[in-house]
């Protein structure tokens, strides 16, 4: 039996109104010991007084009952609503904890909500996304898989799987009829259907990873490249300290930016050049962890000396042999033009966007894949503003983007490898039981993106990242 918790479920800080949000068997009893006992029509707001349990006077407010199951957690659920002031909401608090409530764990209301069915996970997060998102492009993305707009595409999944799965069982159950079973066209086209949508889907989620939680790009560039101009102009303001003195930015500079909806985080990294100067030496250091560990990096050079060089110190940096100078996610797959790249990378390395900046002295054009820019004059800003978006997105995230997280990736991505395998195995001529397998194997990871988990730990780990009072 779940015992009853209590909840600020306003924002902290004081404000015209505050809500505390009571979910349990014993909400309307405990909500009762405050307001009074008074008979009162679901879902209707009474005026009434608030009490503490020696009588004293909280708060004078509104009391919304909102009994089970149809209520937000499927519990029931009383909803106090007082004036904003802090410490009048955490003495309303106190009082439903004196009369058998106990105060809500981050995240513990919509994790109520998700057991008892009234969510699925994907949902459940969105609400965390919603009430975190720094911009209305991921508001909406965070309300679009709230919708259920993800949850619905990631069911239609399921369900052809789940076809595909009592084909390939039969052929288990007839033995002697396996080989024609899975040799079937219908078969082979329904998996390679499958593989083609879970891509999609794997695509439209991580775009959905970068629209929901915002992406970080780095900035990277000889000293004096304009690095920090190009920064101050994609932020609308001076922040970074600009100088015609080459080796000026020795540290990380990080801005917050809205571009087109995406909240992105750009940083701008120290010059890179071979230097003796331990300060420099280290500010290299640090604009190559960045690098790193970005979505997407900004490569700038003047001309192409500096863009040799910049290949050059990049080559040096890296010992992994990882290919790099790539222009865009799209592209990365086919085309490792610029660097070494003979090995493949065991982590993906982020996209590169190559931009040729001070393009007002009229510099030779380094190339093709260059995007021309000058930062001082604002020419060409608005063209690497689209590049940066759809290179960050890989073009998947339109007006109809939906909210997604790492988790939901890899899920998903897991599930595509046991697809890939099952149509190995199925080419390969392999039996019935070991396709059934992957396809099983495959099913429970896209199962677990909304929910069909059953470990309380990573379920416990998902809602202790979302506020109190969620
Ligand atoms: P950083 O060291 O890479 O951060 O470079 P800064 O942004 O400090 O710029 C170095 C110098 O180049 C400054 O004098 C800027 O005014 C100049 N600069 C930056 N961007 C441009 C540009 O697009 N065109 C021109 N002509 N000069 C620029």
């Amino acid at each position: 039996m779940m015992d009853t918790i209590v909840a600020i479920a306003s924002g902290p800080g004081r404000g015209g109104v505050g809500v505390v949000r009571l979910s349990g068997p014993d909400a309307i009893a405990i909500a009762a010991a405050i307001a009074g006992a008074a008979p009162r029509e679901p879902r209707t707001a009474v005026y009434r007084p608030f009490r503490a349990p020696d009588g004293e006077l909280i708060d004078l407010g509104l009391v919304i009952e909102f009994p089970a199951p149809a209520s937000f957690t499927g519990e029931d659920v009383v909803e106090l609503q007082g004036h904003g002031a802090p410490v009048a909401l955490q003495a309303l608090v106190a009082a439903a904890v004196a009369a058998g409530a106990r105060e809500a764990r981050p995240g513990e209301f919509s994790e109520r909500a998700f057991l008892n069915g009234k969510l699925d996970l994907v949902q459940a997060e969105a609400i965390a996304d919603l009430v975190a998102a720094s911009t209305l492009t991921s508001a909406r993305a965070a309300l679009r898989s709230l919708a259920g707009e993800f949850s619905d595409r990631v069911s239609d999944l399921m369900r052809d799987l789940v076809g595909l799965r009592v084909q390939v069982e039969a052929a288990i159950d007839f033995p002697d009829e396996d080989i024609e079973i899975l040799g079937a066209p219908a078969v082979t086209e329904a998996l390679a259907g499958l593989l083609a949508a879970t891509g999609d889907l794997l695509d439209r989620a991580r775009a959905g990873v970068i629209v929901g939680q915002g992406a970080r790009v780095a900035l990277v560039g000889a000293p004096n490249v304009g690095k920090s101009t190009l920064l101050n102009r994609l932020c609308g303001e001076s922040r970074a300290i600009v100088t015609a003195t080459a080796g000026t930015t020795r540290d990380l500079l990080r801005e917050q930016v809205d571009l087109a909806g995406l909240a992105v985080e750009f940083v701008d990294t120290a010059g890179l050049r071979v230097t003796d100067d331990p300060i420099e030496r280290e500010g290299m250091r640090r604009a190559w962890d960045a690098a790193q560990g970005a979505n997407l990096v900004l490569a700038l050079a003047t001309n192409a000396a500096e863009a040799a060089e910049l290949t050059r110190i990049f080559a040096q940096l890296d010992k992994t042999e990882r290919p790099f100078g790539i222009i865009s996610r799209s592209q990365a797959e086919t085309e490792r033009t610029f660097g070494k790249g003979s090995q493949p990378a065991s982590s993906p390395a982020p996209p590169w966007l190559w931009v040729q900046n001070k393009c007002d002295t009229s510099l030779p054009a380094l190339g093709e894949q260059w995007l021309p820019i000058s930062a001082l004059q604002g020419s060409g800003v608005d063209a690497l503003r689209a590049a940066i978006r759809s290179t960050l997105t890989a073009g998947a995230a339109g007006d109809d983007a939906f909210a997604a997280r790492e988790r939901h990736v890899r899920a998903i991505e897991r599930a595509r490898a046991y697809l890939d395998a099952a149509r190995r195995d199925l080419e390969s001529g392999q039996g019935a039981e070991l396709v059934a397998e992957q396809l099983r194997l495959g099913q429970e990871a896209l199962g677990s993106v909304c929910g069909d988990i059953s470990a309380d730990d990573l379920l416990g780990e998902i809602f202790s990242s979302f506020c109190i009072g969620k």
